[in-house]
């Protein structure tokens, strides 16, 4: 009988994250000073991060030891099942074959504890007592919340206006590991009370959350900042979940021919990506590996390569990637984790060099794809996945035509219980489908950092 889910056991866990930074056939363009636009050093960051990860994020080691107590954590959940969508097939009436590696799993429901708890860990070995973060829909507030009180860490989450009122669950979800939650724009920072002063009903963005956590960060002694996604350090904890499909696919006596994630700030997709992204590489496989985006948020596809500030109010660093302007402000669809204005600066380096592609969908196709994989898989998808969901049944359909018998693989980077009012508004026809000019999204290009 051919399998459905591939296991792996605990020992067969991956033991080291896989740094892509070793195998670029051209490194990485220079993080640059803010002020002096010249590239950062380790000590710039060391306000905000602990030096283990501040070493993370440079380093060019190609294998980096995951630490025994960050192991012992994973195995709370991991490794993740790899799952043959058999009735997804049938259902497509496709001749390809799709697998999906599982990430909904997690406590938190999604990949991102799979960087929240190396990330607690690091801060606490260096003595820090408290991290502050942003979040979008909640789901990395949540990963956070529940990965400090592992490590007995506090936590304080500046949450998008728009998801802490279309949200509460994940604020609850937060507060029942120890997290502390507000809705940002708030009046606790500088940087919240200057956006509130300039509109008292702004929704909130990603960008403006972050202004705000760094803000705490930077002034408080005993905290640091927590970043879910676009920076190296948090693309290389995601890898494990790379390597466990690499292993999987072994095991099922396959390798991919496509392999597909959903990309906000990346980390999901690169998670998965990385480790096929060295087989192109190193062993000049052809893998087709493609980041999909919400046509609403669509840095990859019709943003621009250039350096700009990973927030609104223009505290961070400046990194090359491919961005849409850091005061882009996205319509409040319900993907709400993929409502970011940049692409991690590693996935925009590698589309640059051609070695990933990109396509964007609309929400409502997104949500029927969603559906059919709910009502043959079971699992309801967070609206993220849901896009990654919408490229492989595209792609399998195409099989279908070709007669191609592909083998495909995406990430299912969460599930969608804490969604179901994105479900209903789907059901009810109430989502729209959001078309841009390209004078409308090139907008917000105009106050992009000279460099
Ligand atoms: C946060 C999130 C995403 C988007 O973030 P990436 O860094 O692009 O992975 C995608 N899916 C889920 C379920 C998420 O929680």
């Amino acid at each position: 009988m051919d399998q459905t889910k591939i296991f792996l056991s605990e020992s067969e866990m991956p033991r080291q994250w896989y740094n892509i930074q070793a195998d670029l056939p051209t490194p990485m363009p220079a993080v640059l000073h803010p002020g002096t636009k010249q590239p950062v050093g380790p000590d710039d960051l060391a306000a905000i991060f602990p030096m283990g990860l501040i070493m993370q994020e440079v380093t060019t080691e190609r294998w980096v030891d995951i630490p025994e107590p960050i192991l012992e954590a994973y195995r709370i959940w991991r490794p993740t099942p790899l799952v043959r969508a058999r009735r997804l097939e049938r259902l497509l009436g496709t001749p390809a074959k799709i697998y999906y590696k599982w990430e909904g799993v997690s406590p938190a429901g999604s990949h991102k504890p799979n960087t929240a708890v190396p990330q607690a860990w690091y801060n606490m070995n260096e003595g820090v007592k408290r991290l502050a973060t942003e979040t979008g829909a909640g789901q990395w507030g949540s990963a956070l919340s529940f990965a400090t009180g592992l490590f007995g860490l506090e936590c304080k989450v500046y949450m998008v206006r728009v998801s802490y009122d279309q949200k509460p669950y994940r604020r609850m979800l937060m507060e029942t590991w120890g997290g502390q939650c507000v809705a940002s724009p708030s009046n606790e920072t500088n940087a919240g009370r200057a956006m509130l002063a300039k509109d008292p009903d702004s929704p909130g963005s990603l960008g403006m959350a972050i202004s705000e956590a760094v803000e705490d960060a930077a002034t408080r002694a005993d905290t640091k900042y927590a970043l879910g996604s676009v920076l190296n350090h948090v693309l290389l904890h995601q890898t494990v979940i790379g390597l466990e499909t690499l292993k999987q696919l072994e095991m099922a006596g396959e390798y991919p021919d496509t392999v597909i994630g959903c990309a906000g700030g990346g980390s999901n997709f690169a998670g998965l990506a990385l480790p096929f992204v060295r087989d192109k590489i190193v062993d000049g496989r052809k893998t087709r590996i493609v980041a999909v985006e919400p046509a609403a948020c669509p840095s990859l596809t019709r943003g621009v390569y250039r350096y700009d500030f990973g927030d609104t109010a223009g505290l961070t660093p400046l990194m090359k990637m491919f961005t849409l302007g850091h005061d882009f402000m996205p319509p409040s669809i319900h993907a709400g984790g993929l409502r970011y204005h940049g692409m991690a600066p590693i996935v925009s380096h590698l589309k640059d060099l051609g070695l990933i592609e990109a396509e964007a969908h609309q929400q409502n196709p997104v949500f029927d794809a969603a559906v059919k994989f709910a009502r043959t898989e079971g699992h309801v998808p967070a609206p993220e996945t849901a896009h990654a969901i919408k490229a492989a049944v595209d792609e399998a359909l195409r099989c279908r035509q070709t007669g191609e018998k592909k083998t495909i693989v995406f990430i299912a980077s969460g599930h969608g219980h804490f969604d179901l009012a994105s479900y209903q508004k789907y059901f009810a026809g109430e989502l729209v489908d959001q078309e841009y000019s390209d004078e409308m999204i090139h907008a917000g290009l105009g106050t992009l950092p000279q460099v």
